[in-house]
């Protein structure tokens, strides 16, 4: 079985480093053109450099939906169009509820969650004349569990869940799927500012013993957006180490 994306175009949030940096490798390798996103656009603009494959930089601050509407409507002007969406750009602001400012709340929200329901507003309507579409929203297991320090992010990534299966159900009917993947702890800069202590700790909830790395976040979004996922729509994929099951 070979995943073959040709002629298709992908737009990756947050791809200028860690998984979504995974993704858009994957997915150009695959033979996607790619459009690389980042707050920097030479940042961008160098990673899609070396990405290749026609890939292209884009800047967008994800947390403004007016930039994120100009994001879509400048991808599919420079490629005619987005066969495939990975909303992947995220963040985290912890702390517990006592200490957790509104402000930390907001932008945990706008950034990871509010991004995706407007990147998607925007370009379904190129997806459903095409009658073809992919989309795959970066979650996490901590939206389905919930943890301590993180009611931000855990509610933003289980409002992606929701979001994505209501989206799955409004557009199925035009042939465009939208999955969810949710990542365990996968080595990135994001997991790097952890203790020793807590890896360890964290490790020996993870059956399979380790931190996941990108590309195994990026094998499940390849698959779900080639032809061979095209009777999958509405779930969510855990790529961590069989840790929530
Ligand atoms: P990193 O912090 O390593 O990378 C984040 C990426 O998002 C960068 O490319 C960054 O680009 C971009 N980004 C961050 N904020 C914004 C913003 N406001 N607007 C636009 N782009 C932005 O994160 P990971 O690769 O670890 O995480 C990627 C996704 O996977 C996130 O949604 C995260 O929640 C999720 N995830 C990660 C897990 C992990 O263990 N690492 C576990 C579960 C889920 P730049 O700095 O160039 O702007």
């Amino acid at each position: 079985m070979r995943i073959d994306l040709t002629n298709k175009v992908a737009l990756v949030t947050g791809s200028t480093r860690g998984i979504g940096r995974a993704i858009a490798e994957t997915l150009a390798a695959c033979g996607a053109r790619v459009a690389v996103v980042g707050r920097d656009l030479a940042k961008a603009e160098a990673a899609a450099a070396e990405i290749g494959n026609g890939a292209q930089g884009f800047a967008c601050e994800v947390g403004d939906p007016a930039q994120v509407t100009a994001l879509v409507e400048g991808v599919e002007k420079a490629f005619g169009g987005i066969d495939i969406l990975v909303n992947n750009a995220g963040i985290t602001k912890d702390n517990l509820m006592l200490r957790m400012k509104d402000e930390d709340w907001n932008a945990v929200l706008e950034t990871n969650l509010r991004s995706a329901f407007v990147a998607i507003r925007a370009a379904q309507r190129g997806m459903m004349k095409k009658r073809w579409g992919r989309i795959i929203n970066i979650a996490s297991v901590v939206g389905l569990i919930g943890n301590a320090g993180q009611a931000n992010y855990a509610a933003s990534k289980a409002g992606l869940i929701g979001l994505s299966k209501s989206v799955a159900k409004e557009l199925a009917s035009r042939n465009i799927l939208c999955n969810v993947v949710a990542p365990g702890f996968i080595k990135t800069d994001m997991t790097d500012a952890m203790t020793p202590e807590a890896v360890q700790a964290l490790s020996s909830q993870i059956p399979l013993d380790r931190f996941g790395s990108p590309q195994d976040v990026a094998s499940a979004v390849a698959f779900l957006a080639s032809e061979h996922a095209a009777y999958i729509t509405g779930q969510v994929l855990t790529v961590d180490g069989g840790m929530v099951m």
